[in-house]
């Protein structure tokens, strides 16, 4: 069966690159019939942030990835916060031990560091374990006295001289490791917490996890890992491994990292984002106006497509279309104004409905609370697909629950007229006799009476919009003029000619 597992790490806000992470597993979860599984990775206990697991679950949920499995819905293969199974990495770590592929390494810190400081190149490697302090180089008595003294310790692996370590990435094709180039890397700390790797690992192999979608940045651990899954007798098991494209800065210059962001004028976080420890406040996709369904599109065709010049995919397209295959092995640049695009595109295509508890909002931030819903829903209708926000809705369709305050005089101005005053005058008049209001016929009747009166057609019909609207922009006049209605229309003519 299909098992697939999300893995953040809570230590702040969810960048695009993890959601979009997050994304690819869902995805191929859910094509597979699969389990799509939250597992929380909070073993570095020095980089715990206090709400940053709660963020995680609200923001799977505000893209309509909702876990088969999390910690707030444990299933069979709990627990599913890594600190929850600290015992059992001890004894996978002694097991290793035993075994001969993993050692205790007393080197303190201060140690460590001072070895660093005599050479800039240091690594704990095959190169020079001999040389420090842990059970390969000293004796099983000196080892004994140490760890029986309470001596702290950290238990490394003991990575293959001279070998070659390789598997077949599902995106990447065939990659090799030359183990001499791999460190010794801690699997428990001194703390007794696992590291990353061994607990990946063991977490994996408990969980069942059969295939893993995770961000390029971790193929160099991968040799660690596959080791790992070896050292434990667990071969057979091995889940197959995907290495998903970096997402790169605009310019494609590196990787769009979590402070590109304020430095680049636009939200790398997919929700607002406030660390409890410091005020500042890191903008985030929802909050700035984006639609789940855009941001989740956008997200989707980073680093992947269809094969077609299609854009537009819904999450349902996407679980029905994605495939492994298709995904690009080199970076994907990310383009906010074409993120931008996605989302007036969703909004253009979303119901009025849907957007009416958001633009209510609006209005009556506004001080307006006398308009119907589907007075409003008119009105979106007419204005959404000027929208990039939802936010826009104001700036765009103000002036139909509003008089304009101004007029934009300087656009009619110089070509105005004692003629052109008169027309309106006398359309105002004939406005009033009509019994019923509708666009196609006033629209007819206006423009005939354009043609009778020899004047041209565009010097009369953006000063009608001005009036109207206060200034040259808005959906189609006549639009406008039917859902203002006659009364409203007439009303602002006059003031307009005032
Ligand atoms: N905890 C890792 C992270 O924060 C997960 C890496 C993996 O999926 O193996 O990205």
């Amino acid at each position: 069966k299909v098992r697939v597992r999300f893995a953040p790490s809570p230590t702040g806000g969810l960048h695009l690159g993890g959601v979009r992470t997050a994304l690819f597993n869902y995805l191929f979860a859910r094509q597979h019939q699969g389990d799509f599984i939250l597992r929380i990775e909070d073993t570095d206990q020095t980089r715990f942030v206090a709400g940053a697991e709660e963020y995680i679950t609200e923001c799977l949920a505000w893209c309509g990835m909702e876990p088969d499995e999390s910690p707030n819905k444990p299933g069979a293969f709990g627990p599913y916060r890594q600190s929850e199974r600290k015992p059992s990495y001890r004894q996978f770590a002694e097991q290793l031990i035993e075994a001969g592929y993993a050692y205790y390494a007393f080197d303190t810190a201060a140690e460590l560091d001072a070895e660093r400081q005599t050479q800039p190149n240091f690594r704990y490697s095959h190169e020079n374990r001999m040389n420090l302090r842990n059970s390969l180089s000293l004796s099983t008595a000196e080892t004994e006295a140490l760890l029986s003294a309470g001596h702290p310790y950290t238990i490394r692996i003991k990575v293959p001289t001279d070998e070659t370590v390789s598997f077949t990435d599902l995106i990447r094709g065939k990659v090799s490791f030359d183990t001499n180039l791999v460190d010794d890397k801690v699997l428990l700390k001194a703390d007794g917490m696992p590291t990353y790797h061994l607990a990946v690992v063991v977490d994996d192999k408990a969980m069942e996890i059969s295939h893993i979608f995770r961000g390029e940045e971790w193929l160099p651990s991968a040799p660690i890992h596959i080791l790992l899954w070896q050292y434990l007798g667990w071969e057979a098991a091995m889940p197959a491994w995907a290495h998903l494209p970096l997402i790169l800065k605009p310019d494609g210059n590196g990787k769009l990292s979590k402070r590109d962001g304020d430095r680049l004028g636009f939200p790398v976080y997919a929700m607002n984002w406030k660390d409890a420890n410091s005020e500042t406040l890191t903008k985030g996709f929802r909050e700035m106006g984006f639609l789940p369904e855009a941001f989740v599109n956008m997200l989707g065709v980073l680093g992947w497509n269809d094969g077609t010049e299609q854009e537009l995919f819904s999450i349902e397209e996407l679980i029905a279309k994605f495939s492994i295959a298709r995904v690009s092995k080199a970076g994907a640049k990310f383009d906010f104004e074409k993120a931008k695009w996605f989302n007036h595109e969703w909004i253009k295509g979303a119901s009025t409905q849907s957007l009416l508890p958001q633009v209510k909002e609006l209005l009556a931030e506004q001080g307006v609370n006398d308009a119907s819903d589907a007075q409003i829903e008119e009105v979106l209708l007419a204005v959404k697909e000027r929208l990039t926000f939802v936010s826009d809705f104001w700036a765009q369709a103000s002036f139909f629950f509003q008089r304009p305050a101004s007029y934009d005089l300087d656009a009619v101005k110089p070509k105005w007229s004692e003629e052109k005053t008169a027309f309106f005058q006398a359309m105002s008049i004939s406005f009033d006799g009509f019994d019923t209001w509708e666009a196609p016929t006033l629209e007819a009747f206006f423009k005939e009476a354009i043609k009778e009166s020899g004047m041209k057609m565009g010097e009369l019909m953006m000063p009608f919009r001005i009036m109207l609207v206060g200034g040259k922009f808005g959906p189609d006049v006549f639009q406008i003029v039917q859902l203002l209605g006659k009364q409203e229309v007439i009303a602002r003519m006059q003031l307009a000619l005032k």
